[in-house]
């Protein structure tokens, strides 16, 4: 606490991102980042590039890329909103659309984020509970509010919604904005992206971070009526009117174009998380089924922090929330086959799974 700060921040409680260790023998799966480098054409892109024109700055509108998600969502460029990482169009988002009388909805259990943003922005939040088997309780949005955000598939659970699901909750919920967080859509759910032109009051919202490897570059986008991009400018052009640097821009359109390659990237991660879950269950866990690169484990007699601790004397980092309801879960990220191997059998050497 300073006298120097200003009263709105006195009060606020920042994300504590997971943890970047410097040394370089670790197994790192506790931030859900993509094991695989990114596309060829990155590399192409970032070779290609004239360093020269960084005298310049560069193009306010990321034209380039809002192009080719345009081109790629089968949406039109004025449906496309891009920034600095999907948190920074999330904070945007909490900023233009739910700054309202009525509270914002959620999940009790998602992102974090979602929480800090409304309370740097003083928005009020009722915490909506997840069903026993941890599904977002989508019947229950029902009461007057400012605005509904969850993500789908939800984090740190992994489980996902159907469009039918999220479609009937745009059918009665038509006067406040739908926010569908879809981080982890590209592990094997479905995007609703094809309900925007239906609903102008649902914007989508994703990132190049997970399923296209580019997490360092700080790339997220939006997609939704163009109502609802113009508002999410008015806030961008009031904050930062270069978000995207050339790199970022070069790069995550190039990420966009290679199709190929992140259909053979994502599916191989998927293939290593249901070889994960099958191995985990013999080891005694319980798993919620997944469609993200990540799965949510709990053991039947060991707890969560325990592991947590055992694997990381292993060079193994894990992710452990101490939130009540989920403290007895680990979330594990999907890395290579290699590295979810080295996880496996470093758990089967723990003590009580040995003796199990
Ligand atoms: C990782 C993540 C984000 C943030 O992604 P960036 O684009 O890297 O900022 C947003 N929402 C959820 C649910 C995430 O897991």
């Amino acid at each position: 606490m300073s006298k120097y700060w200003s009263e709105a921040i006195r009060s606020l409680t920042p994300y504590v991102p997971g943890e970047q260790p410097k040394g370089s023998n670790i197994i790192k799966l506790n931030t859900n980042e993509n094991p695989f480098p990114p596309s060829p054409m990155v590399l192409e892109a970032i070779h290609q590039f004239d360093t020269d024109r960084l005298r310049l700055y560069p193009d306010p509108d990321s034209s380039a890329l809002k192009q080719s998600l345009a081109d790629h969502f089968h949406v039109k460029t004025d449906q496309v909103f891009v920034g600095n990482g999907s948190d920074e169009v999330l904070a945007h988002t909490f900023m233009a659309f739910f700054r309202h009388p009525e509270p914002l909805l959620m999940p009790d259990i998602s992102y974090s984020f979602y929480d800090v943003y409304a309370n740097l922005y003083g928005i009020d939040v009722r915490h909506i509970p997840l069903q026993d088997d941890f599904c977002i309780a989508l019947d229950d949005y029902s009461e007057a509010n400012g605005g509904i955000i969850f993500a789908n598939p939800n984090a740190p659970t992994g489980r996902a919604l159907t469009l039918d699901q999220i479609n009937a909750l745009l059918q009665r919920n038509t006067e406040s904005v739908v926010v569908v967080d879809e981080a982890y859509v590209d592990f094997g759910a479905e995007t609703a992206i094809k309900l925007v032109e239906q609903y102008s009051n649902l914007l989508v919202v994703q990132t190049l971070s997970k399923s296209r490897s580019l997490a360092g570059m700080r790339v997220g986008f939006a997609i939704g009526s163009a109502e609802l991009i113009d508002g999410l400018e008015r806030v961008k052009n009031s904050f930062n009117s270069y978000p995207l640097d050339m790199l970022a821009q070069v790069t995550a359109t190039a990420a966009i174009k290679d199709v190929a390659y992140f259909t053979q990237t994502t599916q191989q991660i998927i293939k290593t998380r249901e070889w994960t879950n099958e191995q985990l269950l013999a080891l005694g866990f319980k798993i919620i089924p997944s469609k993200t690169n990540f799965v949510f484990a709990s053991h039947r007699y060991i707890e969560a922090a325990e592991l947590m601790g055992f694997l990381r004397t292993h060079q193994i980092l894990v992710r452990h929330f101490s939130r009540p309801g989920i403290d007895n879960h680990l979330r594990i990220t999907i890395g290579t086959e290699e590295e979810m191997h080295a996880m496996i059998n470093c758990l089967k050497r723990h003590p009580d799974i040995i003796s199990m």
